[in-house]
């Protein structure tokens, strides 16, 4: 009888992608959002007001009265503010 040893397939693979490369440190501000808004990934840092403007009172974390936001975040935070046109009125 031949004694297979087994190597466990998932031993160097890890569910949690948490720590899987030099994605970031800093995650971004916005709760729905899973991205690093760390500097040398393009992020950015918002005002409150400003945050509000574009996602809601809430629906980010402050740190020290500003909002850090990702690239992606940051994008649609500019778009968001490119035109003056108030959707609320
Ligand atoms: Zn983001």
């Amino acid at each position: 009888m031949q004694r297979k040893v087994r190597i466990p397939s998932n031993l160097g693979k890890k569910k949690s992608k948490k720590k899987a490369e030099k994605v970031g440190e800093i995650p971004c501000g916005i709760a729905k959002c899973n991205d690093f808004s760390d500097k040398h990934l393009g992020g950015r840092s918002l005002s409150q007001e400003n945050a509000i403007d574009t996602w809601g009172e809430g629906a980010f974390t402050v740190r020290k009265n500003r909002v850090r936001v990702c690239k992606s975040c940051y994008k649609i935070w500019k778009k968001d503010n490119k035109d003056d046109k108030n959707p609320h009125y």
